[in-house]
């Protein structure tokens, strides 16, 4: 059973978009991942396909009604699909690189692209939806946040990436930042490659990343290290 993402949209055309480019894409055509995306709009009835409405208590803006997104979320994931059901947010947890991991190693995801002022309450309550953001500012739609969930997750499943260790050093997958890279030209406007890199000892190498790691977090992230103890 391969990873399977169900996409709820007002934009459908936009999918895969760049998530069928590269790795992502070579792993889709190799059936390690699918996905679809499904028009909002086709579950409305009415003869204007109405979707939106407007805020109850007044404001700015449309909501999502609850009905209609009801019914697509029933119609894409029956009882007794076990694939997590995603709003993307900007008032969700933030995206992390554990939760991608986990999201990889399971069934798939459906996700709920919100648009206009977002969606009606009760179907967040209702469907359990688990509202993801990708950050703290506001895009005008939830599809380039799904994209951005969605190639964070996918190039986590097994295969897509080949190499198993290809991971194992990023930047988060320990805690820390990634080290600085090098490739060759030896000389790149007179900056050399750092001689360690090039001296052929790997512990050596090892050593020199796992400093480099540190230093970088506890300069630009030391949010992310463990507390220190005085
Ligand atoms: N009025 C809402 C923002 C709506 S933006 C608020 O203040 O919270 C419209 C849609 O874009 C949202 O429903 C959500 O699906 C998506 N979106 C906007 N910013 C996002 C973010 N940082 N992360 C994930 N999705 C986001």
């Amino acid at each position: 059973m391969s990873f399977s993402a169900s996409i709820i949209t007002l934009f459908p055309e936009l999918f895969p978009g760049p998530l069928g480019a590269s790795v992502l894409g070579r792993g889709m055509a190799d059936g390690l991942w699918s996905l679809e995306a499904i028009q909002l709009r086709d579950i409305a009835t009415d003869r204007h396909r109405t979707v939106d409405d407007t805020p109850s208590g007044g404001g700015a803006g449309m909501v999502l009604k609850p009905d209609i997104l009801a019914r697509a979320i029933d119609t894409v994931s029956p009882a007794g699909d076990a694939r997590p059901r995603i709003l993307m947010s900007p008032r969700g947890k933030p995206l992390t690189q554990s939760r991608a991991r986990e999201l990889a190693l399971g069934p798939g995801a459906v996700i709920v692209c919100g648009r206009f002022e977002g969606v009606d309450q009760r179907v967040i309550d209702g469907r359990g939806l688990e509202e993801i953001s990708i950050g703290d500012y506001v895009l005008a739609g939830g599809e380039v946040a799904a994209m951005v969930l969605l190639e964070a997750v996918v190039r986590l499943i097994p295969g897509v990436l080949g190499g198993a260790d290809s991971h194992a050093d990023e930047s988060f997958e320990n805690g820390l930042l990634e080290y600085p890279q090098y490739t060759r030209p030896q000389n790149f406007e007179g900056a050399e490659i750092p001689p360690v890199l090039t001296s052929g000892d790997h512990g050596k190498i090892a050593r020199w990343r796992a400093e480099q790691s540190l230093a970088l977090t506890a300069k630009r992230r030391p949010d992310l290290l463990p507390p220190q103890k005085s």
